[in-house]
């Protein structure tokens, strides 16, 4: 048997519930095995979040699909018994859900306060179809276009840009023909950049069920290799604002964490439960370093690092993953599932709809948070945060689906 067959009896051997043989094999592979020991944590710390949302302010919002996904989990006898009663509180729980939906649904009006618009000089890239574009963005045109492959990726960091294309790993710089080779023969994929730009992270796949996070110096094109293995099989993933922590959706059996891991010694950190959100949702840092929110299909998660408490759910509907936080961490900006944009006021809960001519994939604020980028296939609109729509620069671009954007 591998750890891949035996994470399915983790759940019930937790509960007590194997044949004494079976729970007496489980135990005996936990001691000898950390990937299982790490897993069996995450189901633990899970149980306890689930507990908690007992007492839990937003627990109210539990609707439809978080109810069956804790359901699916009644089967263990040690959750049983509270379930049935946090569960109950019905009346209320309509009422305040109710609440919180109108003041999602209820629109400012029209926020129209100062006009903005990228100063000369500003770019950003954007990989589209299988072709790297440099936009300009002051001038509302395409500066500038190369081939790559459709594995390529990109991230940024001090005023740089990193592209992975197949294994090879180059550096962009501020100029748009300069291009250093950094790496060659890298496995795994683009997790983010440090701010000083000074390492990249790789997210590489371990097996089926565990992941692990190589460091490349930019400098020498040195890479460290994560010898530490992490348990679930991971998502999307990004870097905080401050480099210090690095953040990873991973399904662990039948749930998604989010994993907070230090990016310096890239040893698992933290374990945050998220009842039905995927690995493929995205996760977006707040500058303060603690908070992380969660855009899923239709809701919104928002998680304390360094916090047990359970994180608060909200339902947004329309939401989808293609989602942005603004630099001070306040506004969300992201693609309905309709295809227009929806920006949200995080503290106030308000929102509003953009409706383009296109529908749109990929949203990307500027770092003065005044405006933010908005993709459709063929199309990169700049819109002003606070403006109307009409009032936004559309640039041609190569056709292709838009898989990123990137400041420059
Ligand atoms: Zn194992």
């Amino acid at each position: 048997m591998t750890c891949h067959d035996l994470k399915h009896l983790l759940p019930p051997y937790q509960s007590g519930e194997l044949p004494p043989a079976q729970q007496e094999f489980l135990s005996l592979h936990l001691s000898g095995c950390a990937t299982c020991r790490a897993a069996l944590a995450d189901l633990s710390l899970t149980q306890r979040q689930l507990e908690s949302l007992r007492g839990d302010p937003w627990q109210p919002q539990l609707t439809g699909r978080i109810a069956a996904a804790l359901k699916r989990r009644q089967k263990t006898r040690t959750l049983g018994h509270w379930l049935g009663a946090g569960l109950k509180a019905g009346g209320v729980a309509a009422i305040a859900a109710a609440l919180v939906l109108a003041l999602l649904l209820a629109l400012p009006g029209d926020l129209l306060l100062r006009p903005a618009a990228p100063p000369v000089g500003s770019r950003v890239l954007v990989l589209a179809g299988d072709t790297l574009v440099d936009v300009d963005t002051a001038a509302g045109r395409v500066a500038g276009t190369a081939p790559v492959g459709g594995q390529a990726a990109l991230v940024t960091g001090a005023g740089k840009n990193w592209l992975l294309s197949g294994s090879t790993l180059y550096e962009l710089g501020p100029a748009p023909d300069e291009v250093r080779q950094v790496a060659a023969g890298l496995t795994g994929r683009l997790l983010g950049a440090s701010p000083d730009g000074r390492t990249l992270w790789l997210l590489r796949d371990e097996g089926p069920d565990a992941f692990a996070i190589d460091a490349v110096d930019t400098a020498t094109g040195t890479v460290t290799r994560d010898t530490e293995p992490k348990p679930g099989t991971a998502g999307r993933a990004t870097v905080t604002p401050d480099g210090r922590s690095l953040l990873v959706l991973a399904r662990v059996t039948d749930l998604t964490f989010l994993k907070v891991i230090d990016s310096n010694s890239r040893t698992r950190v933290e374990a945050h439960p998220l009842l039905t959100f995927a690995p493929d949702d995205t996760p977006l840092a707040a500058p303060d370093g603690q908070t992380v929110w969660v855009a899923g299909p239709g809701r919104l998660a928002r998680v304390q690092v360094g916090s047990t408490g359970a994180p608060a759910y909200t339902p947004v509907p329309g939401l989808t993953p293609a989602a942005a936080l603004s630099p001070d961490g306040r506004q969300l900006a992201a693609v309905t599932d309709a295809g227009g944009l929806l920006l949200a006021d995080l503290p106030s809960g308000q929102t509003r709809t953009i409706q383009p001519a296109g529908r749109y994939q990929h949203v990307l604020w500027d770092a003065s948070g005044d405006w933010f980028y908005a993709a459709a296939p063929g199309q990169l609109d700049v819109i002003p945060a606070r403006g109307r729509t009409a009032s936004h620069t559309t640039v041609v671009l190569p056709s292709g689906p838009v898989r990123t954007i990137n400041a420059r």
